[in-house]
């Protein structure tokens, strides 16, 4: 069993798995015709049961012939330009190699003592990032599994430095359009159900300043402290970006922290024509950026970024066999002192491999290129009698819904749009997702893929548009 240990002796064995495992994949991707096959869970089930994990089928080959059948044939594949459902981007080969090599070396980013190298990479990139968001000199953070994550600890420095034993007193505030993570933490963080005050959109799905004005106003006169005001920069349903500079003026006023999600949004900071959209990003106490969204990165790839970094401390503890006190002395660059995480891994590496060998241009370029396809998409819904779209995007979503020319009741119109996704998904064809805007079924494209073309775009309207009268068809005649 020695030899399926990676060492020097194993080095041959190594090379052939990998390549094999690469050679599949590249002829997988090349071969895909379609986003998906349909298949179902009942469909998959009984063929991933039907493996007996107790009876190893021993060599690679063997593996990868059957991995065909229980993961890659019905895989679901961001690469396809008809995939346009959730937040996944497809990956640039320079990461793909760094996550080929960090997996292989495994180094873990908790101390220095597992990583060398590999931490003072990944200071280097949160410099970088901490450059480009602007957040001074004394800024730092960390790499982290995720934005889900990111906006967990950012809040958790926020709670600190709030500086009270009241929980029950503390207050977030966040748009309507905020990501559900944001709830998550606040309960994660011990404060009330009541902790999030949800602050409405104007009709560009931004928040209204004006309303959180009134609405720090009434937490002060009540007492009660306003601990975070969390901006989106980049709503996950809309891609709208919250009026940064209103937000840090109120900020500022109010004494609060604050926070920017740009789980989304953090593309922009690669942007080279769009930067200005992230105007007042630099003025956050904290920023949240998902480099697995907008910056074409594999999964996991994220990072939690403040301004004054002596606020990680609020992250800190020791244990005498991982990151001793004496450590900090004698400056042994421990990141496990400003993680969530022990163990952690080494994902700074794809970034910096996609930095080195495309530049941030070349990166930010790909974003701006989904940023115009979803300009363009949206000049052709609006012209599109059949559809109603919501809001002139600023990043690369698009939330529609098809309107049937007979009038039928809001529930059929509803129907017949979850109908649409639903037989799209199972035909394979190409991938949407959903949502609801003040209560209705919409339908939503995240354009992610700068080989989706306008083109796509009408297909799978035309597609949907298709699936949605046939639903009504079958429904009226029903009736
Ligand atoms: C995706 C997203 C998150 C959560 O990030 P994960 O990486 O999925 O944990 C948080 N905020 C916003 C705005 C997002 O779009």
């Amino acid at each position: 069993m020695r030899s399926h240990l990676l060492n020097d002796a194993t080095a041959e064995s190594y090379r052939r798995s990998v390549t094999e495992g690469v050679e599949r994949v590249a002829a997988k991707l090349a071969s895909t015709r379609s986003p998906f096959t349909g298949v179902t869970p009942a469909d998959l089930g009984p063929v991933i049961d039907a493996v007996d994990l107790d009876r190893p089928l021993g060599d690679s080959s063997a593996a990868l012939d059957e991995l065909e059948s229980v993961y890659l044939r019905d895989a679901v594949y961001f690469h396809h330009p008809r995939y346009l459902g959730h937040l996944n981007c497809p990956v640039v080969i320079p990461a793909v190699l760094g996550e080929a090599v960090l997996s292989a070396v495994n180094s873990s980013l908790d101390t220095w003592d597992q990583s060398a190298g590999g931490t003072l990479i990944e200071r280097k990139l949160i410099d970088w990032t901490t450059g480009r968001i602007g957040l001074g000199p004394a800024a730092d953070g960390v790499f982290t599994s995720g934005g889900t994550q990111s906006n967990l600890q950012a809040l958790l420095l926020a709670r600190e430095e709030a500086k009270t034993d009241d929980l029950s007193r503390l207050r977030i505030f966040s748009s309507e359009c905020s990501h559900f993570s944001v709830q998550k933490s606040a309960t994660l963080l011990g404060l009330g159900h009541d902790a999030v005050v949800s602050i409405p959109v104007d009709r560009n799905k931004r928040m209204q300043s004006v309303v959180l004005a009134a609405e720090l106003a009434a937490c002060r006169a009540e007492g009660l402290v306003p601990m975070a005001i969390v901006a989106t920069a980049g709503t996950t349903d809309f891609g709208s970006i919250d009026p940064l500079p209103e937000i840090a003026a109120l900020v500022d006023e109010y004494g609060a922290w604050m926070h920017v999600d740009a789980a989304y949004g953090c593309g922009l900071l690669a942007s080279p024509t769009r930067r200005h959209l992230l105007e007042g990003i630099e003025r956050a106490d904290s920023v949240t950026v998902d480099f697995h969204k907008s910056f074409f990165q594999p999964v996991s790839s994220s990072a939690v970024l403040v301004r004054d970094g002596a606020t990680l401390r609020h992250a800190t503890y020791h244990a005498d066999y991982l990151n001793p006190r004496r450590t900090v002395a004698e400056q042994i660059p421990n990141q496990v002192d400003k993680s969530l995480q022990t163990t952690r891994r080494f994902d700074a590496l794809k970034l910096w491999m996609t930095l080195r060998v495309m530049g941030a241009d070349g990166v930010g370029q790909l974003f701006d290129e989904v940023c115009d396809l979803a300009a363009e998409g949206f000049a052709l819904l609006a012209a599109d009698p059949r559809y109603d779209v919501v809001v002139e995007p600023q990043l690369s979503t698009l939330v529609y819904r098809y309107i049937p020319e007979a009038v039928t009741s809001p529930e059929d119109i509803d129907r017949a749009n979850l109908h649409a996704r639903k037989a799209l998904f199972a035909s394979g064809e190409a991938v949407v997702a959903g949502t609801k805007v003040d209560g209705r079924q919409y339908l939503k494209f995240t354009l992610l893929n700068p080989e989706t073309t306008v083109a796509d775009i009408a297909a799978v309207l035309d597609l949907i548009a298709g699936h949605a009268e046939q639903y009504l068809g079958e429904t009226l005649v029903h009736a």
